[in-house]
């Protein structure tokens, strides 16, 4: 499939319909309230779910040229899509570093590693030996989430490094909690920043979504939003959503009257008190549309009202037990004529919050992005037009 292309063919499939619009907005929103630095864009785990390659080109079409991916694979395909579409000026940050079997890759693609450990410093350097090449990576520092990243301790051996072959050109570290304790966010903050004093050549960068609310002192030179650009709530500094981007929607496939006593679903975990209409839609767990969603049978979260859909303009109960490949709806207080057999259902978007549907199961709008199953057909709004823009790659070879 071509990704320039607007893919709109319709089909029974489920689809997860993306607002180029409202992503670029949404990073045109997050670049205004920086005033420090750059913005860049979290696209790792496929561009949360999205497309990686669709999703950074109409990022960089906003005018976004710095990229974080999780692992070197996902850079590497990224890369050739940017490089043909005129922006081989980008940067693309591999967060999770890499190991010496990585490097060569990582140096024909072009990527900046982020090095987290003193076992990737050491690989670092004795990959770009093998290679006979010079290149720029960062480095990450914990700082206190206790998650991955050097340690202060490592700084002299760092130092030493930087006098043979490493060169750092960005300095980052992670908040635990940008979203919801300052406290910790400061020290975090005070901690990182004692540390980046060590590199005064170096790029700083600190922000997730969340922490591109916190202002100047958090989004230094380089931001790194990954789930506000995605419609996704970032905690509640950030006053005002994000528009909707990611709109998930399934077609009906069979529509049933049953009587009041029969039951519905797997383990017939949903007794039915009246005579009741169910729309059969095709989205399961599979697709990503999480078995916890349940309308019955699955221990719930004490969530009222439970998950629903919108189908024809009406909120519509979940009804039983979702199953791999479906999920029954109950559209008994739906006009009799106003549904049938290939409408689509919208499971989030514009109607039902990401966020809502997430805390029904028990999780966060992250978990339900990147889950989306691979059969789900990301269609997008518009076509990504080529981006007019052209720059040889600065990269020492
Ligand atoms: C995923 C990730 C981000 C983006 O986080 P959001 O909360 O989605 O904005 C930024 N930095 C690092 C290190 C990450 O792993």
């Amino acid at each position: 499939m071509n990704h320039l292309e607007a893919d709109n063919r319709s089909s029974l499939l489920p689809r997860v319909t993306i607002d180029r619009e409202a992503l670029q907005a949404n990073w045109r929103t997050l670049a205004r309230l920086n005033r420090t630095g750059r913005t860049g864009a979290a696209v790792k785990a496929n561009g949360y779910g999205l497309g990686a390659v669709p999703v950074a080109l109409a990022l960089a079409e906003a005018g976004c040229r710095d990229f974080f991916t999780a692992w070197v694979e996902e850079g590497a395909e990224l890369r050739p899509a940017l490089d043909e579409a005129g922006i081989g000026d980008a940067r693309i940050y591999i967060l999770q570093g890499v190991d010496l079997t990585d490097i060569p890759l990582c140096l024909d693609a072009r990527l900046t590693p982020v090095l987290s450990t003193l076992a990737q410093i050491a690989a670092w350097g004795e990959g770009l030996e093998r290679a006979d090449r010079r290149a720029p990576a960062a480095l990450q520092f914990e700082t206190g989430m206790n998650r991955l990243g050097l340690d202060e301790s490592a700084l002299p051996i760092v130092e030493a490094a930087m006098h043979g072959a490493l060169d750092v050109s960005m300095v980052m570290s992670h908040l635990a909690s940008a979203d919801e304790d300052p406290d910790q966010s400061e020290h975090q903050r005070a901690r990182f920043m004692g540390i980046a004093d060590r590199f005064p050549g170096a790029e700083r960068s600190l922000a997730n979504s969340a922490a591109c609310f916190l202002g100047p002192d958090y989004t230094l030179d380089l931001t790194r939003p990954g789930i506000a650009l995605y419609g996704g709530r970032a905690g509640p500094q950030s006053d005002g959503r994000p528009n909707t981007v990611a709109t998930l929607s399934a077609a009906v496939l069979q529509i049933r009257e049953a009587r009041t006593g029969e039951r519905a679903g797997y383990g017939g975990s949903a007794r039915l008190e009246r005579p009741t209409r169910i729309a059969t839609v095709g989205l399961g767990y599979a697709d990503g549309y999480l078995r916890t969603l349940s309308g019955a049978g699955i221990p719930m979260r004490g969530l009222s009202p439970g998950p629903h859909a919108v189908l024809a303009g009406h909120s519509v109960p979940i009804l039983g037990r979702i199953s791999m490949d479906l999920t029954l709806l109950d559209v008994t207080d739906l006009p009799e004529d106003a549904i049938q057999p290939g409408d689509r259902a919208e499971f989030f978007g514009p109607n039902v919050a990401l966020d809502e549907v997430a805390a029904a199961a028990g999780t966060i709008g992250y978990e339900l992005l990147t889950g989306l199953g691979q059969r789900v057909r990301r269609s997008w709004s518009s076509p990504i037009a080529r981006v007019e823009h052209s720059r040889e790659a600065r990269y020492s070879e």
